[in-house]
């Protein structure tokens, strides 16, 4: 699904070269929700932000569902990205707009009909569980309730791959539950992909299939979460 083949990503900061993915090599398949540990500065976020080419590979590979995304062009990589949603740390809302025209924001960028728009939106808000919510702003939530729906907004092109960048960071024990038992229930029930990156060994414990471990740029170890580490 999606596959990641000798990447690296170098930054300049002044006159020092910063190597902050280094020949990673990584393989998601279908339907798994795939981890990323590692402490903060260990390259997750670059790595995750190049997966769907928000930020641009240095060199190497990224594939996905055998679609080479660093070789395509802009139109062509906004719709790959269609497929590819997104969720944040910080949850990233338009914080001027209800939480309705938030998660229809990606629909009214693929140009939907209104009436589909107004269906898909509800029935998103249903699933994470926020029906009567679509007229708050997003000020007026709760951050687990924020990531809900930053979840439904990035449910609203139906993709195939969720990626999750420190999704539960912001969050508290039990909210941070509830978020990662939607993100299994998402994953269960419509066969989507999960790639995500965090520094908490809980999450990755909680719903992860598979893991890599990252430490400076680099993959240190990867494979079941059984066999990387014992559950308790
Ligand atoms: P993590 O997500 O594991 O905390 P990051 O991917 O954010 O790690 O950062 C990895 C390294 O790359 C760090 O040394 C960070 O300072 C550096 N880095 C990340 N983004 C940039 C950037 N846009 N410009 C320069 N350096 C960056
Ligand atoms: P988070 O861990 O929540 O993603 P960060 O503070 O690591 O937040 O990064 C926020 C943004 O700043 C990212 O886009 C990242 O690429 C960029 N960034 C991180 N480190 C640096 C850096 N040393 N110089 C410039 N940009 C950076």
């Amino acid at each position: 699904m999606i596959t990641i083949k000798n990447l690296q990503k170098t930054y300049r900061q002044g006159n020092r070269i910063v190597e902050a993915v280094k020949d990673v090599n990584i393989e998601v398949k279908k339907g798994e929700i795939f981890g990323v540990i590692g402490f903060s500065g260990a390259g997750k976020s670059t790595l995750i932000r190049c997966v769907n080419l928000l930020e641009k590979p240095t060199s190497g590979l990224v594939q996905v569902n055998g679609l080479e995304l660093t070789s395509l062009t802009e139109p062509e990589l906004r719709a790959a990205r269609r497929k590819i949603g997104m969720i944040f740390q910080h949850f990233n809302l338009l914080s001027s707009s209800t939480v309705f025209e938030n998660v229809a924001a990606p629909l009214r960028l693929a140009r939907a009909p209104k009436k589909q728009i107004e269906e898909k939106v509800n029935e998103l808000l249903r699933l994470v569980g926020l029906a009567d919510k679509g007229g708050s702003y997003p000020s007026q939530l709760s951050g687990g309730q924020k990531q809900r729906v930053a979840i439904a907004r990035a449910l609203a092109n139906d993709p195939e791959i969720l990626l999750c960048d420190e999704a539960t960071s912001a969050l508290d024990p039990q909210t941070t539950d509830s978020i990662l038992e939607l993100l299994l229930d998402i994953n269960r029930r419509f066969d989507i992909t999960i790639m995500l990156i965090t520094h908490e060994m809980y999450v990755i414990k909680q719903i992860c299939d598979r893991v890599a471990v990252m430490e400076q740029g680099a993959v240190v170890e990867q494979g079941t979460v059984l066999d990387i580490f014992a559950r308790p």
